[in-house]
């Protein structure tokens, strides 16, 4: 707990308990009785929370929109805009905020219903102290896991991503492909990988610099990711090479998702393609099926490898299959 000399220092405000500084915890107190408004307002002042206090359902209402509040602290029972009123409006702000309702044991009702609408918690009047500082800390808690909760979900998300262009990296491409892979071999399905890699890039880059080369990655890579179906995987597998999981495409469908793709790449404008041979930049796309052509993921990568090499091979711009021909 912070004391009172620490809150008038100016000294940042220390975490506690894993929550929030307390001086950032705000509360508005909402009650139409003088006398409660004062009680609370000294408890949690005391506490270290930065208390506001509104008398009435309209002013509570006016003063959310006017400034962030972290916890609002209602009465029931008031003339007019009632607590459930405040309930509703704290529910359809644009930030988070967690109510704690105040009521008699005569409108124990109210105050599930009060819960039904959106409150975390509610007290009983008449309450003490201890109470009050239990039931505002546990609010106070509950908050600081939920964002402690939304933050590791996205750092677990950054790890997964590559920086340039968004798309999933090589190392989580392949715990999808290992996850993805087994639950085609498990379950009897099919799942396809098309191996993506740029045409002649070299050239681009050494036409227009590393930079616009970047440009062009993360145009490609927003096209692909276009292009693909909500349950595909589109990955950055290494520099300008891209891959793709899709879950049960078998190879006839595999080959028209990679056509497409291909064809997409190829009408699409990128700023200094007139650099490159045919001035366009274009894909190659080597593609393997499990269980078809591929009876593990090492196979399938290795398989969906040797194809593109082969469209390589054949002149760029286009789609092999595995199996395609004689030569694979
Ligand atoms: P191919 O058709 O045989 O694939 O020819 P290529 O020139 O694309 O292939 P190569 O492997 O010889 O060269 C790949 C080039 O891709 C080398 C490098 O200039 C470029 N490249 C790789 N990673 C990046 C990157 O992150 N940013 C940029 N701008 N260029 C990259
Ligand atoms: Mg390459
Ligand atoms: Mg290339």
């Amino acid at each position: 707990m912070l004391t009172r000399d620490e809150l008038n220092s100016n000294r940042p405000p220390r975490e506690e308990d894993g929550g929030a500084p307390k001086r950032e915890t705000r509360i508005l107190v909402v009650d139409d009785e003088e006398i409660m408004r004062a009680f609370l307002q000294e408890v949690l002042s005391d506490e270290g929370y930065a208390v506001d206090l509104a008398v009435s359902g309209r002013d509570a209402i006016d003063k959310m929109g006017e400034r962030q509040y972290e916890i609002i602290i209602t009465d029931i029972v008031m003339p007019e805009l009632d607590g459930l009123s405040v309930v509703a409006a704290a529910k359809k702000l644009s930030y988070d905020v967690d109510v704690v309702v105040m009521t008699g044991y005569a409108s124990m009702e109210t105050a599930v219903e009060s819960m039904k609408l959106g409150a975390t918690d509610y007290i009983t009047k008449p309450f003490n102290i201890d109470q009050i500082r239990i039931i505002v800390s546990n609010a106070v808690k509950e908050r600081a896991l939920k964002r402690q909760a939304a933050e590791g979900e996205f750092y677990k998300e950054l790890s997964r991503k590559d920086g340039l262009t968004n798309l999933y990296n090589h190392r989580f491409f392949h715990q999808l492909l290992e996850t993805e892979v087994s639950r085609a071999l498990r379950y009897n399905r099919v799942v396809s990988l098309l191996m993506i890699d740029i045409d002649n890039f070299k050239r681009f880059n050494d036409s227009h610099g590393h930079p616009a080369g970047d440009e062009a990655l993360k145009q490609l890579a927003a096209l692909l990711q276009k292009g693909s179906r909500s349950c595909d995987f589109v990955a950055r597998y290494g520099g300008e090479e891209f891959a793709i999981i899709a879950p049960e495409a078998a190879p006839d469908a595999a080959r028209r998702m990679a056509e497409r793709l291909r064809q997409m790449v190829d009408e699409e404008h990128f700023e200094g393609e007139e650099a490159m041979p045919g001035g366009r930049l274009a894909i190659s796309i080597g593609v393997a099926t499990v269980p078809m052509q591929a009876q593990d993921k090492c196979e399938l990568v290795e398989r969906a490898d040797q194809a593109l090499y082969r469209a390589k091979a054949l002149g760029r711009n286009r789609v092999v299959i595995y199996g395609d021909d004689a030569v694979n």
